[in-house]
């Protein structure tokens, strides 16, 4: 057997005043038509990572709306990890060797996994490309309707992960990407399905937090809560672009001297190049002790990122790729407005004018968060409708919406 991942129950009334009813109506109809179904979720980790973070809050509300809703994970050796960490770069583009020997691997574990999927669904979703096999090597068996969610950008893969993982993926009823331009070339049309992903807003992260609280937590860290704060929220990766945003810091520091600047990021222990870069970036910040800098190993956990976006006076999130971008959703939810990189899921977000700025380049970036600092009534009426742009679209129960809708589509 798979193992079952345990979640907490979560209630969907919960969310009343928060979203808005009319969503709750849709749920309750659709779920009304779905009562007692049965699904499965599987995808590689119960732990750590957006999709383990997502599955968290779905299942459980999957749960509370009527279907008999699960999560299970597959089982993985470290080679197996280690292949499927280049099929995460190689189907992102990245122009890496897949060899013989790791497609065998890939498809040793997958046939292993499909083997110990027991019990009968209605729907299986099949999450991200590590267990992409299952469909294919249960033979269809123990469900009635395939979904393969993949949760990155897999619009230009590098050619021999593509050749490969196509013929898996096409096999599925129907395949979910967070943005159209993700969409992995040669996948036939009707069975495409566009879902952007949801903040919940009942977990600790999301959560308000008092002013007093929030400024007595990002005062332990040094930066002082009197004074502007910009910040970024994001892994120590040359992508979310930390140098520019220094550089941006400094340009709007040479006209607001009083403004500082953090940056705040996850480590993990077995990320080698995340330590290499978070080197590169300390070098860069040099001796000035307004920026910050700081991960983890400090301290800072999911209250503690909570706490900086409360207190920050403009978020910035200067990346020149993406995903969607779930640091960005999380920082309108705390009413700030955001300075983001004009790509993937960015700009759905931060709506130009509007819930913030988008930028392509280090002196644009500079100028808007000058220019928020400059105008903090409309900084705060951006912040404002920044918010609700995420409570409209952004928030759990509309993901459920948005499951339970394709398997109303599927079930017929
Ligand atoms: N995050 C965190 N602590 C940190 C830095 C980031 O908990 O020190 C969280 C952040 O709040 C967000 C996620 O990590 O929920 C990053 O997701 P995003 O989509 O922004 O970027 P990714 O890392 O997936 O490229």
């Amino acid at each position: 057997m798979l193992q079952t991942v345990p979640t907490q129950p979560k209630r969907l009334q919960d969310y009343r005043g928060i979203v808005d009813d009319a969503l709750l109506d849709e749920i309750d109809e659709l779920a009304r038509r779905l009562r007692g179904a049965r699904v499965v979720h599987i995808n590689a980790t119960a732990f750590g990572g957006g999709v383990a973070e997502i599955l968290q809050s779905l299942v459980p509300l999957m749960q509370d709306v009527g279907l008999d809703a699960q999560w299970q994970v597959i089982h993985g050796e470290n080679e197996f990890f280690q292949v499927t960490k280049a099929c995460h770069n190689g189907l992102q583009g990245m122009a890496l060797d897949f060899t013989p020997e790791m497609q065998a691997i890939w498809e040793r574990y997958n046939r292993e996994n499909a083997s110990r999927f027991e019990g009968a669904y209605d729907f299986v979703v099949v999450h991200d490309p590590q267990p992409a096999g299952l469909r294919r090597f249960a033979e269809g068996r123990g469900g009635r309707r395939w979904i393969w969610r993949c949760h990155i950008d897999t619009s230009r893969p590098h050619p021999p992960f593509q050749a490969f993982f196509l013929p898996y993926v096409e096999e599925y009823d129907a395949v979910i990407f967070t943005l159209q331009d993700f969409v992995f070339p040669g996948i036939r049309e009707p069975h495409i399905r566009i879902i952007p992903p949801t903040i919940d807003p009942l977990v600790p992260k999301n959560q308000p937090m008092a002013p007093d609280r929030a400024r007595e937590t990002v005062a332990r860290f040094g930066p002082d809560p009197d004074r502007p704060l910009l910040l970024q929220v994001a892994r120590f990766d040359p992508w979310k672009d930390p140098l520019g945003v220094i550089d941006a810091y400094r340009a709007v520091k040479r006209e607001v001297p009083t403004v500082q600047l953090a940056l705040v990021g996850v480590m993990a222990h077995d990320d080698p190049e995340g330590w290499f870069y978070l080197d590169r970036v300390l070098r860069y910040a040099g001796e000035d002790m307004d920026i910050h800098v700081l991960h983890n190993f400090h301290g800072v956990g999911p209250v503690e990122v909570a706490a900086f976006q409360t207190m920050a006076t403009v978020v910035v999130q200067k990346s020149t790729r993406e995903g969607f971008g779930l640091a960005v959703t999380e920082a309108l939810w705390k009413g700030k407005p955001v300075v983001g990189g004009r790509v993937g899921g960015i700009p759905l977000q931060v709506r130009d004018g509007e819930t913030g700025f988008l930028v392509e380049t280090v002196e644009e970036a500079a100028e808007r968060i000058l220019y928020l600092l400059r105008h903090p009534v409309e900084a705060q009426r951006m912040g404002k409708a920044g918010r609700e742009h995420v409570r409209r679209h952004f928030l759990m129960p509309r993901l459920l919406r948005d499951y339970l809708k394709l398997f109303a589509e599927l079930a017929v």
